[in-house]
């Protein structure tokens, strides 16, 4: 379409980034463009309406800058996932796998309970650890899964594979 057009075109590849061998997909320009960061904003928001969630859960830290706005445009609240160690208060935590050793990430227990359906929001699915995880946490936590959207999928890395338990038959959408 028109917009997913405008959106790639508003992504920069990066070779070599952050290490040798990576191409990183580089989404400032997107951010830099009113007009492309207005459109995925309301592509978002349209997800949030259509899948029913009640909640938008940004990933640290490129999922708080696009699942913000969306939040706001969609009327739900926001709630950051964030790397262990960051939040103030009484969190959830989830250990997940990396290629090489292991990550943590964190959310306020009080933020997620039942009767809440929750969309994920990130830039970019790449191996699906980090979605996995959060999955884990919004489960633990006692909340519905209403899907995951991303601005992009690596679909080499198959991560979708990956979320497929974890999402139990909510949808992966991939701008
Ligand atoms: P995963 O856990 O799926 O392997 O990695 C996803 C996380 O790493 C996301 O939070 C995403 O922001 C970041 N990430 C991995 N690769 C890229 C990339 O090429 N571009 C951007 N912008 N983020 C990436």
């Amino acid at each position: 379409t028109d917009i997913q057009e405008l959106l790639l075109s508003r992504i920069r590849d990066v070779a070599d980034y952050p290490e040798p061998g990576v191409m990183f997909k580089d989404i400032t320009p997107l951010l830099a463009d009113p007009a492309a960061f207005t459109a995925l904003t309301d592509a978002l928001a349209e997800t949030v309406e259509r899948t029913g969630a009640t909640k938008v859960v940004g990933l640290e830290a490129r999922g708080f800058i696009l699942g913000a706005p969306v939040a706001v445009r969609a009327g739900v609240g926001f709630i950051p996932v964030r790397k262990a160690g960051k939040l103030p208060g009484a969190t959830l935590r989830q250990a997940y796998d990396l290629e090489y050793g292991s990550a943590e990430i964190e959310v306020h227990a009080e933020d997620l309970t039942e009767g809440d359906r929750v969309l994920v929001v990130d830039d970019v699915l790449a191996t699906g650890g980090t979605a996995e995880a959060s999955l884990e946490l919004i489960r633990r936590a006692g909340a519905q899964v209403a899907g995951v959207t991303v601005l992009m999928e690596l679909a080499f890395l198959n991560g979708r594979a990956r979320l497929e338990a974890a999402l139990a038959g909510a949808p992966l959408e991939a701008l």
